[in-house]
């Protein structure tokens, strides 16, 4: 179904579908690329869509003085999990904002195996994260911020579409609001050197 299509489809279906995607979501006329027949979504624009809800989680994350790093799972064209990244606050190295969207997601699934979600994420996921994103198995992955340095996405490695393939590959779409990804990340960066001030000489 073409852009124009789902428009149509859109204000054929009159107000409620619509108004119950879009309750608690700011980008409103972005939300309105969505196919809700198909539950698919329709591009760029509708990745973007959800994206800005990752952000706002990593938003969160950078409150809480983390690493701001943001996910959500979406289903059918809802929300279904999200979460920030939160290593300092439960002072556990795996609570990577995946780690804790993909538990949430399952729990919504009432399932471990995600098949038909897409995981949206701010920056690439690491090593850790792409293997379990590879045991939960979601369609696809989206996501903001590449890292060229630690990405298992294809930014340094990619666990996600393997060769030989492991037992599920997802699709990737990288490079969703890269800019604004990559900004809170800078951000916080600057702020945690400026905090720490200059380096103190030794005595
Ligand atoms: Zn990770």
């Amino acid at each position: 179904m073409s852009d124009c299509g789902a428009r149509d489809w859109l204000a054929s279906q009159g107000g409620p579908g619509l108004g119950a995607f879009l309750s608690g979501a700011d980008a409103v006329g972005i939300g309105m690329e969505f196919d809700f027949e198909n539950g698919e979504g329709l591009g760029f624009q509708t990745d973007q869509f959800f994206m800005e809800q990752a952000l706002r989680e990593a938003r969160r994350a950078y409150q809480a003085g983390e690493v701001p790093i943001g996910a959500v799972v979406v289903r059918r064209g809802e929300i279904i999990a999200r979460a920030w990244n939160q290593v300092e606050t439960l002072k556990d190295a795996t609570a990577h904002a995946e780690m804790l969207a993909l538990t949430s997601a399952q729990t919504a699934y009432g399932d471990w195996r995600l098949e038909g979600s897409t995981l949206y994420v701010t920056k690439e996921p690491c090593p850790m994260c792409a293997g379990a994103i590879v045991h939960c198995r979601p369609d696809r992955v989206v996501f903001g911020a590449l890292d060229p340095k630690g990405g298992a996405a294809g930014g340094w490695i990619n666990l996600l579409q393997s060769n030989p393939p492991l037992n599920h590959r997802c699709e990737i779409t990288m490079g969703v609001m890269e800019d604004e990804c990559v900004g809170i990340l800078k951000s916080f960066f600057r702020d945690a050197r400026e905090k720490k001030g200059p380096p103190k000489p030794s005595r």
